[in-house]
């Protein structure tokens, strides 16, 4: 197993925009992941699987009204982008066959079962913590990222995943001794987080009604249904009527600029968690000057 070829592959997704990059341990995804969503099922001689992370959003996007999130775009597609060059790049490198992992679901199973979990690579290689908010991957330094993976022939050591989980911060604490909730669960408007805090200011349990967050937030099936009523139209003013519907307008709109994830979530835990929003070095001018001083 290459060092250096693991150093090569992490420093050119650096490179290229992400945060932060890392091997998971092959290993342990195929102990967690369920049979036919294992790397292997996907690439049978796989070796490495790496994940990189970018950045979810500038910390000024946080504030803005919650009905003006939808227009921020979402910044996954940068991380797909990365993965695909990375793959190539392995291959022109190291001779090693590779792929970009599709991060898309899994038509047998359903539109809400992943092909292959993208966040449990990330948490493997170290990339983020699992959060009291749904589960959500949160890192101390860079905050809530989206995550792209490569699976690789080319055998390269493995990371561990983090040693300290950010979630709860201290402020999150405070807030579940004085009111038994933390922001994510406090200020959710489908109320589908709630969890324990031990003594020791450490996660005891997490609990996720994904079904209420699914129903008030995600979107998957809007866009087939509103293809499906306009197929079922008797003419083209009834096809024009719902395709240019002003309600359905702001699905093109998600369409348009790449993003799932803006058909996944609401954002609003994102937004009250300070984790999420005030990440030290989320910040590119001040990721800038710690890389300068060698902080
Ligand atoms: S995305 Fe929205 S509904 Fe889902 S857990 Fe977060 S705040 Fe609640
Ligand atoms: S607001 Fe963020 S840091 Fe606080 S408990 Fe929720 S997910 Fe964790």
């Amino acid at each position: 197993m290459s060092q250096a070829a693991k150093d090569a592959i992490l420093d050119y997704c650096l490179g290229k925009g992400a945060l932060v990059a890392g091997v998971a341990d092959l290993d342990r995804i195929n102990e967690i992941a369920p049979e036919g969503h294992r790397p292997a099922d996907l690439m049978p001689r796989v070796k490495s699987v790496i994940s990189l992370g970018v950045g979810g959003q500038t910390q000024g996007a946080w504030s803005v009204p919650a009905k003006a999130m939808a227009y921020f775009g979402s910044t996954e597609t940068r991380a797909y982008g990365i993965a695909y060059g990375l793959a190539f790049m392995i291959e022109g490198r190291y001779r090693a066959r590779s792929i970009y992992c599709p991060p898309d679901l899994d038509n047998e199973e359903g539109p809400r079962v992943p092909l292959q979990s993208l966040k449990l690579h990330a948490e493997l290689a170290g990339l983020g913590a699992r959060s009291l908010a749904g589960d959500i991957l949160l890192h101390p330094d860079f905050g809530y990222m989206y995550y792209a993976s490569v699976f690789t022939e080319l055998a390269l050591p493995a990371d561990a995943p983090l040693a300290e989980n950010p979630c709860p911060a201290p402020s999150c604490v405070a807030l579940y001794r004085q009111q038994g909730v933390t922001p994510c669960m406090k200020y959710c408007p489908a109320q589908c987080l709630s969890g324990e805090i031990d003594d020791d200011g450490k996660q005891a349990e997490m609990r996720y009604e994904m079904w209420k967050c699914a129903e008030l937030s995600e979107q998957y099936e809007a866009l087939p249904r509103m293809l499906a009523d306009a197929m079922a139209a008797e003419d083209a003013d009834g096809r024009a009527d719902v395709l240019e519907d002003p309600d359905q307008s702001m699905l093109w709109y998600k369409m348009s600029v790449g993003s799932g994830g803006l058909l996944a979530q609401c954002f609003e835990c994102m937004r009250v968690c300070p984790v999420a929003t005030q990440a030290p070095l989320a910040d590119p001018i001040r990721r800038a000057e710690a890389k300068a001083t060698g902080e």
